[in-house]
Parts: structure tokens; sequence; C-alpha cells
């Protein structure tokens, strides 16, 4: 996990633009946020357009989607560029991961295509299956500052597919030291905090934390 490496900016105001169109991420980073008492109001909400994400890492894109949507709205805002890296293919589908999916976002369909690639590499044994979720969140400002925070989640890669909750990729991934995918558990047991893991186990409630301590101290 890392963060920027300068004093972050404080977020003293109530207001955060939550700068992303996916529902999914919304759902979950409206859940990490809302103890905190900020009012958040998402890019969807507000009918901002959907930046094009020209990036070449997951801290550029979540920079540009960020940045993009303080500087429209005028308040700090808030983003999240994420995917799963899996090892045997060298990263993929990586900062590409909601567009393995295709313009129908066919979630299914992007599990498959991974599991034929880990079939053709002779990849059938969990330790030939490790990947990872990465989460960065940038925190941006309308005069073009920005924080930047990351998190990670080790895990494997099972087939079939289990479980119906989270979205995206979560029912292929396994997280390390659990035999339930992110498909099969809670938003609780994905996100929330236990004695194991204070941050939360996932790549965003990671990341949050990160965000938490270095941006909202004085909350
Ligand atoms: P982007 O950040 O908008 O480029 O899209 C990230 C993509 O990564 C999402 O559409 C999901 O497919 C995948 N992803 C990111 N975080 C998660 C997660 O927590 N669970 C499952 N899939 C995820």
């Amino acid at each position: 996990m890392s963060h920027s490496a300068s004093p972050c900016r404080q977020l003293t105001g109530n207001k955060l633009v939550l700068a992303s169109h996916n529902a999914g991420k919304l759902v979950e980073i409206r859940e990490l946020v809302q103890p905190l008492g900020i009012e958040v109001v998402s890019a969807t909400e507000l009918d901002l357009p959907e930046p094009e994400e020209t990036g070449t890492t997951f801290e550029a894109n979540a920079k540009l989607k960020a940045l993009a949507a303080a500087i429209a709205t005028g308040l700090p805002a808030l983003s999240d560029d994420s995917g799963l890296a899996v090892d045997a293919l060298d990263g993929d589908p990586g900062i590409y991961s909601a567009r393995w999916a295709g313009p129908d976002k066919d979630f299914a369909q992007a599990m498959r295509n991974i599991q034929e690639k880990l079939v053709t590499k002779g990849a059938s044994q969990s330790a030939q299956r490790g990947a990872q979720f990465v989460c960065t969140l940038c925190l941006a400002w309308p005069d073009g500052h920005t924080d930047c925070f990351t998190g990670i989640i080790r895990g494997e890669l099972v087939w079939p597919p289990r479980g119906l909750s989270g979205f995206g990729y979560d029912p292929m991934f396994q997280p390390e030291g659990h035999d339930t995918t992110f498909g099969e558990m809670t938003p609780q047991q994905k996100h929330g905090a236990d004695d194991q893991n204070q941050a939360g186990l996932s790549h965003r409630s990671r990341a949050f934390a990160l965000f938490q301590k270095n941006c909202i101290q004085s909350r």
C-alpha cells in the first residue's frame, strides 16, 4: 500500500464529489464515506461526462478522473481507478479490467476470457493462479492539487466463479487466507475492519484507510 510522499491537503469541508460512473464502485465508496459524515454526490447524479482513460497507470487514470470532476464542479472530488492484475498474464487485464468486459459490461464473459488464457498457459494449480486487486483513490481539488492512495489485496483466481455479491471480477477472486470469494462475502466481510485487517480486506478499503488517515485526520 502506498500514498503520495508530500503532506496531503486536508478535506475540511463537508461536500465531496465521487468521480465515478461505475455503480458497483459507487455503492462501495459510499459505504466507506458514510461514517465520516461527509455529503457525497456522484458524477452520475451530476451528469458529468466520463473522461477518456488515457493514462498507462492506475494513478494516472485516477488523477485524470478526479481532476475532471473537481474542475467541472468546483468541489473536491474523489476518484477510483482499479482493476485485477493476473500474475500469469503479466498483470493483465490491469488498467484495462473494465474494457475486457466490452461495451455490454459482460463480466461473466471477461472472467471466461481470463480462465481461457490461464488454461492456455497451463495454469491449473492454485499457486499458478495468483492475482491481485489494485485500487488507487485520488482526491483532487479545483486548483489542480491531487493526493493519491493505493491499496492492494492478493489472492487466487478460482474456477468456476462463486457468489453473487459485489461486482466485476469478485466471484472469481479468493483473497489470501480465505476460502470464500469476494462474490461470496458480505460487504462487511469485503470492506469492514476486523482484528486481522484494521484497514479492511479489499483493495478499496485499504486505499480508503490511507485516504482517511492522510486527508481527514480532524474527523
Ligand atoms: P476502472 O477503474 O473504471 O477502469 O474499472 C475498474 C474495473 O476493475 C471494474 O470495472 C471492475 O471490472 C474491476 N474491479 C475493480 N475493483 C473491483 C472489485 O472490488 N471487485 C471486482 N472487480 C473490480
